[in-house]
């Protein structure tokens, strides 16, 4: 029947790539010239979830930097993602945890193309362990790179240009907090400031025609957080058949939800998370002596 069919076709994955490597090919489901004149500055922009990210917006005539601490995995992820979209892409090298190498490199983004438009903060540290073994510094570097990361990011592109010509910012985040997911109380707790964070910036920064949104994704295939974090363990043991939707995500479903937060598609859309999960967070299990055995046949 065609209503089941287009059913079927509204929860369809659309295709994607498990390594760093720029889709085969691409059908576009919005306009190519959606962010066309457009630049984003992505940190995280050179592995996983923030290169797919990258490319779908290149896809859509935006311009992009992208930026994180291995200068030679940004420069190679920015040769891949010129080569498969013919936009041009600035790879630099930041510490988010370092204010004065994001000022560094915002000044040197905005002498490259005179404008920035969209902040996505997708830099995050993440591994599984119970809180009973976690070290002190080892909670705190989490916090350090996740929390105030995305603070001092969104800070000074808000100073250097978002203040005085608008912008839109996506911080990713996660569903971790939500049901305080077991072995994750290091990256729950800094996501969920994450998710305060863009309430507290859509209020004060929204007269200056700003939006601050999060995403949180679910469990996404080809990414370090999927390895690390027990996705390979869940899809053996067939897991993902709790999730409504039956299935993990992938990162062109990330890239499609950012594209629509980061687009005037959102106009009238601040302060507020997007869950992009498959409905997992709401049936998935959450049993700790169950992700004990998980995490030590994964380490
Ligand atoms: P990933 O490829 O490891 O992405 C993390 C990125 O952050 C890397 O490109 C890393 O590059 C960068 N980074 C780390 N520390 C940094 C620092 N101090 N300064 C600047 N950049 C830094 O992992 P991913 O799985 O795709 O995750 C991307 C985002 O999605 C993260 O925010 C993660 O929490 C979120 N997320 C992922 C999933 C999932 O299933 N994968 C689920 C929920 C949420 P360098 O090493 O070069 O610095």
């Amino acid at each position: 029947a065609p209503a089941m069919a287009e059913a079927a076709m509204a929860a369809q994955a659309p295709a994607d790539e498990e390594a760093d490597e720029c889709l085969r090919e691409y059908r576009h489901l919005l306009s190519p010239d959606l962010l066309a004149g457009q630049v984003a500055f992505i940190t995280g922009g050179g592995s996983g979830i923030g290169f797919r990210i990258a490319e779908i917006f290149m896809r859509h005539g935006c311009r992009t930097v992208i930026a994180s601490r291995n200068m030679e995995r940004v420069s190679e992820a920015s040769k891949k993602l010129v080569a498969a979209t013919g936009q041009q892409c600035l790879p630099l090298s930041i510490d988010v945890r370092q204010p004065q190498t994001i000022v560094a490199a915002v000044d040197e983004a905005l002498k490259e193309f005179k404008r920035i438009d969209i902040l996505i903060n997708g830099a995050a540290g993440n591994f599984l362990c119970p809180a009973s073994a976690l070290s002190f510094n080892a909670f705190k570097t989490v916090i350090d790179i996740d929390t105030i990361g995305t603070f001092n990011t969104s800070k000074v592109l808000f100073e250097k240009y978002f203040r005085d010509h608008g912008g839109v910012i996506v911080n990713i985040t996660a569903t971790l907090s939500y049901r305080g997911q077991a072995l994750q109380v290091h990256a729950g707790a800094a996501k969920a400031a994450i998710d305060a964070m863009t309430r507290h910036l859509a209020v004060e920064w929204g007269p200056n025609n700003i939006r601050v949104n999060s995403l949180a994704p679910g469990p996404i295939t080809g990414t370090e957080g999927f390895r690390r974090l027990g996705g390979k363990f869940a899809e053996k043991s067939n897991l993902f058949a709790m999730i409504p939707l039956q299935r993990a995500g992938n990162k062109t479903e990330i890239a499609h939800s950012s594209l629509y937060l980061a687009s005037p598609l959102s106009s009238y859309v601040t302060g507020t998370t997007l869950v992009v999960d498959g409905g997992s967070w709401l049936t998935s299990a959450n049993n700790f002596s169950a992700f004990l055995g998980i995490a030590s046949s994964s380490a």
